[in-house]
């Protein structure tokens, strides 16, 4: 039997709602043998994760990594993943730091414009919840939920809240510097969902190309934000352009429905990952 790879999920080092210790175990329950975690712009989850990891399960230590592309106006936002790179690297560990940070002033922004138009949120609340992980939107829905202002956490995300009305951009990495700090620290980086027209503008296939040549490894094809089109157009622009193909679930506990190991990782996919990175894969 091939084994069952998932190389994306979160914790409650950012926006999951498991703690890395519960989320190595739920991942042993779900009968998954290769675990990913990646949280955003963070690796507050790696050490707690390694310490709890269940025997038979192995983990990739990664990140998912904010970054924006300034090609066009206004400027897109996406996500590359960020499997096995050196977590002490100085430059990388400063612009973690940074996003982290804005992440934060942005959240409290967005909070005093809620409050602006007599929305009754607290930050000070929100930043409990996030418990000292990356703060992100899901910390803020979670908020607009206990209050009784939405009754769903897809609702929270619409227009009317944090998908328009009160988004407000992050200060993400520019994406080129991304995949390069990334590449530096020995790390192998993959572009998260990069057909997620749901999620909303994406980028364009050529920009894809540029980042390959600049040192881009892969590309997320199965997901649950993409559509089977989606899908197998990322399929064959990986084809294209000699990149590898991952599929994960993105997992964040209760802030979303998904479930661990909804969506898996070829193993031929995961073992130029292991060969790329510097950092070893962790095994229970
Ligand atoms: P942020 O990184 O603060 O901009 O928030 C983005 C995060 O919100 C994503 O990583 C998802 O975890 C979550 N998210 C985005 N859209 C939705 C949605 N429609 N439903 C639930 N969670 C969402
Ligand atoms: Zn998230
Ligand atoms: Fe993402
Ligand atoms: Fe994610």
């Amino acid at each position: 039997m091939s084994p069952r790879i998932d190389l994306h999920a979160h914790s409650t080092a950012s926006d999951g709602t498991l703690t890395p210790a519960e989320l190595v175990r739920a991942a042993a329950e779900a009968g998954l043998d290769v675990l990913a975690i990646t949280d955003h712009d963070t690796t507050a989850g790696w050490e707690p994760a390694v310490r709890a990891l269940p025997s038979g399960l192995r983990l990739v230590r990664g990140a998912e990594l904010s970054c924006r592309w300034y090609g066009e106006e206004p400027a897109v936002p996406l996500h590359l993943l960020a499997y096995l790179f050196d977590p002490d690297d100085p430059d990388l560990v400063a612009e973690l730091a940074r996003v982290r940070l804005a992440r934060e002033e942005r959240g409290e922004r967005i909070v005093r414009l809620l409050q602006a138009d007599g929305i009754d949120v607290s930050w000070s609340e929100i930043l409990t919840g996030a418990g000292g992980g990356t703060v992100g939107r899901p910390h803020i829905a979670q908020a607009l939920l206990r209050a009784g202002l939405v009754a769903t956490t897809t609702e929270a995300f619409g227009p009317d809240w944090l998908g328009e009305r009160y988004r407000l951009p992050k200060e993400d990495i520019e994406v080129f510097r991304a995949v390069r700090l990334v590449r530096v620290a020995g790390g192998v980086p993959v572009f998260a969902h990069p057909r997620a027209t749901r999620r909303g503008r994406i980028v364009p296939d050529e920009l894809i190309a540029d980042l390959a040549a600049a040192g881009l490894v892969g590309l997320e094809a199965d997901h649950e934000d993409h559509s089977p089109a989606e899908r197998a157009h990322v399929r064959a622009l990986a084809a294209d352009l000699d990149l590898l193909v991952t599929g994960s679930s993105d997992f964040h506990g209760t802030h979303k429905t998904v479930r661990l190991g909804a969506f898996l990782t070829d193993v031929e996919a995961y073992e130029r990952i292991v060969a790329a990175g510097v950092t070893e894969v962790a095994s229970g």
